[in-house]
């Protein structure tokens, strides 16, 4: 037993080790990566179901470096909120985001509804609004055509801070999504007290569409909900026809997913303006 207690620890120490030195270079690598020109905005459809085409998208870090191929978001998101280059990233995406979707707009789609996702980290620098309108004036993207995703952690944070952060961005005319709707755990009561336009369905629930009852007795609660509310519904996480479906037939107008298209590089997301999505 005694052994077996040695071995153990000799592999959790180990174990640990390998995870620390993973972590220590992906930390050293990402605070290089901004200025070497790592990171790249892939772009995923949102799709209206009403005219079958595109309204919007949505912009997706990635972070491709040399050698070891794209990192997930998932993955370093997390450590450049710890060590604060999501602020200088954060931004990046933004001014990317904006700049493309102004081109396009123009190219090809007047009406080309951006969303770019951001972190609270971001939401705690006050000059985050005035970098928005700035990136606007700059790209000539109207606000309107902008629309942020925030998570609902951040709407549990210091409403001194908050609030007059979400009155400048209602000013300013951008709109708010509110991003993995249901996998929070605070109370319904922000909805109202936060200017929200839209509500997004977490994929999770999309997931067990239409086999699990209570996924779909929640979606259906989630797109009553925000008729009420006059807020817009968005799915994410589509991925097969009996979801598009059954979200059809329960009113939710906005979806995303892999059954449309996965996030894709902005020269690739100029081909599926010309594709037919009926059907
Ligand atoms: P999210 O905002 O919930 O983004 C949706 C995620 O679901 C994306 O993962 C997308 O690629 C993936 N997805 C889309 N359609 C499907 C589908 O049909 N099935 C499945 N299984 N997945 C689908 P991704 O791109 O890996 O991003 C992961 C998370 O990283 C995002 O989750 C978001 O929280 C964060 N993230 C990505 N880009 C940014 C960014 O620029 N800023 C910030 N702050 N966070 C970002
Ligand atoms: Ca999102
Ligand atoms: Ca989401
Ligand atoms: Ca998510």
């Amino acid at each position: 037993a005694k052994e077996c207690g040695r071995n153990n620890y000799q592999f959790f120490t180990t174990e640990l080790n390998v995870r620390a030195q993973h972590r220590y270079s992906l930390e050293t690598n990402l605070r290089r990566a901004l200025a070497e020109q790592e990171f790249r905005v892939y772009y995923q459809p949102k799709l209206c179901l009403n005219h079958s085409s595109i309204v919007g998208a949505e912009a997706l870090l990635r972070w491709q470096m040399p050698g070891l191929g794209l990192i997930s978001p998932a993955e370093f998101i997390p450590i450049a909120e710890e060590i604060g280059l999501i602020l200088p990233l954060g931004r990046w995406v933004l001014e990317q985001a904006c700049q493309q979707t102004q081109r396009w707009r123009e190219q090809h789609h007047a009406d080309l509804v951006i969303s770019v996702n951001i972190s609270p980290k971001q939401f705690q620098d006050t000059g985050l609004c005035k970098f928005i309108q700035r990136t606007l004036q700059q790209t000539g993207l109207p606000a309107h055509a902008l629309q942020l995703e925030i998570t609902e952690g951040l709407l549990m944070t210091d409403l001194d801070t908050l609030l007059p952060m979400f009155e400048s961005l209602r000013q300013l005319g951008v709109s708010i999504s509110l991003d993995d709707f249901g996998t929070g755990f605070s109370s319904l009561s922000y909805l109202q007290r936060f200017p929200i336009d839209n509500l997004k369905i977490d994929r999770s629930f999309i997931h067990d569409i239409p086999h699990n009852p209570d996924s779909v007795a929640l979606a259906r609660a989630i797109i009553a909900m925000g008729q009420a509310l006059q807020m817009s519904v968005t799915a994410e996480g589509v991925e097969n026809r009996e979801q598009v479906q059954f979200l059809a037939e329960s009113g939710c107008q906005e979806l995303q997913g892999y059954y449309f298209s996965p996030p894709v590089p902005a020269s690739e997301f100029e081909t599926l303006f010309q594709r037919n999505w009926h059907n």
